[in-house]
């Protein structure tokens, strides 16, 4: 493992605004990323599948409180087609992202990720939600590779507040979760929001701490980005005072970059949140600060402006080929290659 940052240089950065010392961070997290994984970017092809949840996360666009929003599930033949896409594209991976959707039944998730490895031997990634151990069994049995939850932000108290618990049940414990998922032998991916009102610099420090105890395969992260639909986006929520994590690039970037020295080898996806929040070079930024992974959008055009979990997203009205186009673009652009194969978590 690379020797831990100590805490208090890892807030020195999440306080820095000085973009001339920035600088050197970017610099150290791109010649990290470099020397330990490599410049390829591994490309994903993400499938959001369904739109529909059962959950009130009061920050996001397709929670079950966003009454007016029109719901859709895509079938098993629209989610083949998206897989042959992506193995036409050339990707290693697919990842199947919905809502926490009562209706995505284990077994037919199950029949799903078979029937995926069996036609494309694409790499299979689930992000699903909170779902029972049992279920992340059976999948991971079935060949799904790899699993994404993030745990949003360490901040129990925070979490609890965002995150409203469900059918009466206690608020889940999605970092002993994540223990379970590595435990079924997923590669096992989590992230936070940046920004969200009540987090603290110094709370984002312990994320990055948590990040290495989990020791993750996979870190995404992306600046919170109010909806005007959401409870969170309407009505707001006391800011943590001066500590309070702005939800900017900047911000996220710095995060980013920090995860990459804290986490050498981990996949780093430069996010769709970050592409939104600055549609020139958000993308770039990312690429060129830590992360070595993107994650085209392959979900078909009339559904995509549906999986609104913020608006404005970067891609909700292109199509499958745009997004592939406009990803090997920024690559090329950075003369970095794209990746071939699954692009699993190498280690030293
Ligand atoms: N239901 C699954 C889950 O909760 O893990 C996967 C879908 S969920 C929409 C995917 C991610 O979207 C969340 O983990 C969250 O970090 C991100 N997200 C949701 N609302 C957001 C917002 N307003 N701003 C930024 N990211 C957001």
């Amino acid at each position: 493992m690379a020797p831990e940052l100590a805490r208090g240089e890892i807030l020195a950065w999440l306080r820095c605004d000085d973009p001339k010392r920035l600088e050197r961070l970017w610099e150290m997290a791109d010649q990290e990323r470099a020397r330990r994984v490599g410049d390829c970017v591994h490309l994903r092809g993400l499938v959001e599948i369904s739109n529909h949840c059962a959950r009130l996360c009061t920050y996001c666009g397709i929670s079950a409180a966003h009454a007016a929003l029109k719901r859709y599930r895509l079938s098993r033949d629209e989610i083949m087609a998206c897989a042959r896409r992506a193995f036409a594209f050339g990707y290693g991976t697919i990842v199947l992202q919905a809502g926490e959707d009562p209706e995505l039944d284990s077994q037919w998730v199950a029949d799903l990720v078979g029937d995926i490895k069996g036609t494309t031997g694409l790499a299979v990634t689930l992000s699903l939600g909170e779902r029972a151990p049992d279920e992340l069994a059976l999948w991971r049995a079935r060949g799904a590779d790899r699993y994404l939850l993030r745990f949003e932000t360490s901040d129990r108290g925070l979490f609890a507040r965002i995150h409203p618990p469900h059918n009466d049940q206690a608020v889940c414990d999605r970092i002993a979760l994540l223990r379970t998922i590595k435990a079924l032998g997923y590669e096992t991916g989590s992230g936070i929001m940046v920004g969200i009102p009540g987090q603290t610099r110094a709370s984002i420090a312990r994320d990055l701490a948590l990040f290495r105890e989990l020791d993750l395969d996979m870190i995404g992260i992306g600046p919170y980005i109010a909806h005007p639909a959401t409870r969170l986006g309407r009505e707001g929520a006391p800011a943590a005072g001066a500590d309070q994590a702005p939800a900017t690039e900047q911000m996220a970037c710095i995060v980013v970059a920090l995860a990459r020295l804290a986490c050498p080898e981990a996949n780093i996806p430069s996010t769709t949140a970050l592409a939104t929040i600055n549609s020139a070079h958000g993308r770039a930024h990312g690429l060129t600060r830590g992360a070595n992974v993107c994650m085209p959008n392959l979900t078909p055009p009339s559904y995509r402006c549906l999986y609104e979990i913020y608006p404005g997203k970067a891609g909700s009205q292109g199509t499958p080929e745009d997004s592939h186009r406009s990803m090997l673009e920024t690559l090329a652009a950075l003369g970095r290659p794209a990746g071939q194969g699954p692009g699993g978590r190498r280690r030293a």
